[in-house]
């Protein structure tokens, strides 16, 4: 599983081990990969630089710190950033992005860029006026259907003014707190549900891309700022 990360400082590659499964062990596969140092992974004798790699031990609060943690503060500067797993189906893409969405401990790189999100507007100049908005949506067989909204089945990409792309007529929800963002992801993933047949075909196949955009103004110095950052959990690589 990789992740990787767009910031003011360029593109990052981080490379998650998972341990074995249950299965995986019972049907008697070993663990391969050696670990040197804080960046290579050696697989069958040859070594693979990342800008990191975390082995099977590392908890989700450490991929964070590393992985996401800078581009928060990157957004809320006025920048725009992705993070987006990319690996084969079950190596561990939803576990990092995700995680258990309403456990501290196993919550992942989502629901704690929310929580650190409101923490630092909290913190920040109260001269400054947030409003701050989320999509979620996915794209399956190319075509890109809302999570927010199910009679919205194939939204189109447009170009603003500036030639960045957007998805056109997506739902944005006003948000004022993490539990509100919690909230959101959850319907969006139940919505997900109940639209599908068999969800572990759907999920290996489609892209799902929570979107957290950030408009903030300075009411005394009327300047503003606004930040895009993209979540992106893709399918899985083998169907690519
Ligand atoms: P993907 O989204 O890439 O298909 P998942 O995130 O669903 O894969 O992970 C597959 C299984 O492995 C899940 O049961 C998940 O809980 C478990 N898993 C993934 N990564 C880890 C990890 N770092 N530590 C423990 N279990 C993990
Ligand atoms: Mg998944």
């Amino acid at each position: 599983m990789e992740a990787a990360e767009c910031g003011v400082c360029g593109v990052k590659v981080m490379c998650r081990f998972r341990p074995l499964s249950d299965s995986e062990r019972s049907r008697g596969d070993k663990f391969v990969p050696k670990f040197n140092g804080e960046d290579t992974v050696v697989l069958a004798g040859k070594p693979y630089v990342f800008d990191r790699v975390f082995p099977p031990s590392t908890e989700q609060i450490q991929v964070y710190d590393t992985c996401a943690k800078q581009i928060v503060k990157d957004v809320l500067g006025g920048y725009n950033g992705t993070i987006f797993a990319y690996g084969q189906t079950s190596s561990g893409k939803t576990h990092t992005m995700e995680g258990n969405l309403h456990d501290p401990h196993m919550m992942g790189i989502i629901p704690r860029i929310s929580r650190d999100i409101f923490d630092h507007i909290y913190s920040m100049d109260e001269n400054l006026e947030f409003h701050i908005k989320v999509s979620y949506f996915e794209i399956y067989l190319d075509k890109i259907r809302d999570l927010l909204d199910v009679s919205k089945t194939n939204l189109a990409v447009h170009e603003d003014k500036n030639k960045v792309p957007y998805v056109k007529g997506c739902t944005e929800r006003f948000v004022s707190s993490p539990e509100e963002v919690m909230d959101v992801i959850d319907e969006g993933k139940a919505n997900r549900h109940v639209a599908v047949t068999n969800m572990n075909e759907h999920s290996s196949r489609s892209h799902s891309i929570f979107l957290i955009n950030i408009k903030q103004e300075n009411v005394e110095t009327e300047m503003k700022l606004s930040g895009k950052l993209y979540l992106v959990d893709l399918a899985g690589s083998e169907k690519v």
